[in-house]
């Protein structure tokens, strides 16, 4: 490893010791920090000849008692007094001086020493001598040391930077990010070589940069360099071959003494392939696999963007919903509903191309398009412009096989500048689109009426979720009467929430609510509760038992205990005594469902009645497999029946097929004295509605009703 023209030096010094001081061997040997046991000769002038450079134990050696203590003079009879040191048992020396190699700050490098045939008596001045001769010799073993370890480093710097994937660097901060070191990794990178691009000799970096890629190389590096960062950039290169691909750079600056930055240093990888893999992913969770148009991650992408970097730009996204599709689907088969979809995207892109402003067209979901329209100041007027033009794109039909299907839109509307974020753009134009199909309209604009609706909906709904959880509803009591005589035989159980601040609500609304946010079962459990505890009330106050109606919704069937909970709620009550009743409606949301529930709570003694008969569109015949007792004929066929002949021989035709099955009958919603003795020769069985009473608090109803 070393050299000897480094050594040169140290080897003088022992020729020259040996010559001035007549010593017959002369030895300078190294200790190392790693090895403190054994020392290293760098220097053994013996008998005026250089001797081979060997190592040797310390332990047992005067060389030993020089490096843990000071200076040692040994006049004569060494070999006897280190009978252990083989090396100088060898030479048969007799007398012997050591002292330890030190450098300036004190750190013992090793040691030298003097030995002699003869014994010799060393007076002050030789000790003097070879101390200085030592120190000049760790001098310059310290610097051996030092430059050694520099090309160690240097050599493993080398070696690692060669074997990194990709290329490490340092190169000059000017235009041409001039190159000073390359390693070999260049050449799979980029196909130059080192020597290529060091100094610039064939070719710079700068000029292997994409041209369309420099601004943000520059800017990045740039950036990162004014906070004293990293910089990480992806950007494209042209190769050797002309290829291009994609690499991935980081790299700092390095700042000479004045703070400026004159150089960078870094590595590059080769990341085209993670490239092109996620660029597939993007295409493929980004585009819409049916129709080829942007999805809807696509649009609030595309739209979040424009947000961000383009706010001062107004947008109008209108959402296009086919009218019928599902008809399509149903009459024609999936695969024609595809090919619709797909024409659909082609006649809006085809379309949109005539219209600068129309700048993204999207499918969001089944059969919803989004078509993203530059926005100027006429609000609704450009609505309606656009809506007219989209609806002009389908004015000739669509041919799908041998049909011919015309395809009617319905189209909302909103704007960005009402909404704060590209997702927020979009719920607008679908809550004005439901606005749109509740109310069977064409078309239907994302406005303030509308933002205000809805806003008071969303407090409507936290306050009722509010008093359900507090326990707040109430009931209120519907006599249900005997139309032969008149007698109070018992009473529908209904919902009632007074909040203070929006005052009464219609159950109509917020039983809507309560299915909406999936809270149905919980409220009938309140209800069921509220009830039940009244009627042993009752019981106890005036020794009867009134049977009572509770309203069941669909949901409650789907609650796993539903069964259980009825009946513990119910003990001590005779189950006789509660009639469940359910709409003909939510019996058909899951027929086989509300089949197992309602029977094995008929199983348990329960009542069943079926509300608002007459308004679903459910067989009489299929009906009795729920095993019904009560059938409730609708309201509107009882107010209709006295005017409308038709209505009156459904009523009538209701009553006789019932009675043929063996069920009772209910009329609902009574008003008048005509409609209940029309009700009771059709033969009727029991009446309820405003002219026997209203529904009114327990108190009242107990007044009325039962004392
Ligand atoms: P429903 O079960 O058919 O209740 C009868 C509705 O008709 C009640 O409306 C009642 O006040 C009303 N009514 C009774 N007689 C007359 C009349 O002579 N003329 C007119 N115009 N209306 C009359 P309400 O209390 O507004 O309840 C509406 C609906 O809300 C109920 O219809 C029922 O489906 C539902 N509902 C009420 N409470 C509950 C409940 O605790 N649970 C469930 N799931 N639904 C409930
Ligand atoms: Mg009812
Ligand atoms: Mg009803």
């Amino acid at each position: 490893m070393r050299e000897a023209r480094e050594l040169a030096f140290i080897e003088n010094l022992a020729k020259l010791l040996s010559e001035l001081l007549r010593a017959d061997h002369v030895m300078i040997a190294e200790v190392f920090d790693d090895a403190p046991e054994t020392a290293q000769i760098v220097t053994f002038y013996s008998r005026g000849e250089f001797q081979p450079t060997v190592s040797y134990e310390l332990n047992g050696s005067p060389c030993e008692q020089v490096l843990s203590t000071e200076s040692c003079v040994f006049r004569e009879g060494v070999c006897e007094s280190f009978p252990q040191d083989a090396m100088l048992q060898q030479l048969g020396a007799a007398s012997y001086v050591g002292v330890p190699m030190l450098t300036a700050d004190q750190t013992k490098l090793g040691l030298l020493a003097i030995l002699n045939d003869q014994p010799a008596d060393y007076d002050g001045t030789v000790l003097e001598l070879l101390q200085v001769a030592a120190a000049q010799a760790a001098a310059e073993l310290a610097q051996l040391r030092i430059s050694r370890n520099l090309q160690e480093s240097q050599r493993r710097l080398q070696t690692l930077m060669n074997s990194l994937p990709g290329m490490a660097y340092r190169c000059k901060n000017d235009e041409h990010w001039t190159m000073e070191i390359v390693s070999r990794g260049v050449f799979d990178l980029t196909g130059y070589r080192p020597q290529d691009l060091i100094q610039n000799k064939r070719i710079s970096w700068a000029r292997l940069i994409h041209p369309e890629d420099q601004n943000t190389v520059n800017e990045a590096i740039e950036q990162a360099t004014l906070r004293h960062q990293y910089f990480r950039i992806a950007y494209r290169i042209i190769c050797a071959d002309d290829q291009i691909r994609w690499v991935w750079e980081q790299g700092k600056g390095v700042e000479n003494a004045e703070g400026k930055v004159t150089h960078f240093e870094g590595f590059i990888l080769d990341v085209t392939e993670q490239h092109q893999h996620q660029e597939h992913i993007a295409e493929i969770a980004f585009r819409d696999e049916l129709t080829g148009l942007a999805n809807r991650a696509a649009l609030l992408d595309h739209l979040q963007n424009e947000y961000e970097h383009n706010p001062q730009q107004d947008y109008l996204l209108v959402l296009l919903d086919l009218k019928y599709f599902r008809n399509v689907n149903e009459r024609f088969g999936l695969h024609a509903g595809d090919r619709l979809l797909r024409l659909v995207a082609q006649r809006l892109q085809d379309g949109a191309n005539n219209y600068d402003d129309m700048v993204k067209i999207a499918r969001v979901t089944g059969d919803e398009f989004v078509v993203l329209v530059k926005s100027s100041a006429e609000k609704v007027e450009q609505f309606l412009t656009v809506a007219g033009h989209l609806k002009q794109f389908f004015d000739t039909p669509l041919l799908i096989g041998e049909h011919q299907l015309d395809v009617y839109l319905r189209m909302s509307g909103s704007f960005s500048y009402r909404a704060e974020s590209a997702a927020e753009l979009l719920q607008q134009a679908s809550i004005a689109m439901y606005e749109a199909k509740q109310h069977e309209l064409n078309y239907c604009v994302f406005d303030e009426a509308l933002e205000r609706k809805v806003s008071a909906e969303r407090h409507q709904t936290e306050r009722f979720l509010q008093a359900l959880a507090q326990g707040e509803l109430s009931i209120a009591l519907q006599p249900q009467i005997d139309l032969a005589t008149g007698q109070c035989v018992g009473a529908e159980a209904l919902c009632r929430w007074h909040d203070q601040e929006l005052g009464h609500v219609s159950p109509g609304i917020f039983i809507d609510i309560a299915r909406k946010q999936g809270v149905l079962a919980e409220l009938g459990i309140q209800v069921l509760t509220k009830t039940c505890s009244l009627m042993k009330e009752w019981q106890q106050r005036y020794g009867q038992l009134p049977k009572v109606s509770v309203n069941v919704g669909a949901q409650q069937f789907a609650a796993p205990d539903v069964v259980e909970d009825f009946l513990s709620i119910c003990k001590g009550i005779e189950a006789q005594a509660v009639t469940l009743e359910i709409t003909e409606s939510d019996l058909m949301i899951d027929p086989q469902l509300a089949l197992t529930v309602t029977r094995r709570l008929r199983d348990h003694g329960f009542r069943l009645a079926i509300d608002d008969f007459g308004t679903g569109y459910s067989s009489l015949a299929y009906l009795q497999q729920f095993a019904v007792d009560i059938l409730k004929i609708d309201m509107s066929f009882v107010q209709a029946m006295i005017k409308d002949e038709s209505s009156k021989t459904l009523v009538n035709t209701i009553i006789a097929m019932a009675q043929t099955l063996g069920l009772e009958t209910i009329a609902e919603g009574i008003e008048t004295a005509e409609q209940a003795q029309l009700l009771k020769e059709l033969g009727c069985q029991g009446g309820q509605g405003y002219y026997f009473g209203r529904p009114v608090p327990p108190e009242e109803f107990a007044k009325t009703w039962l004392e």
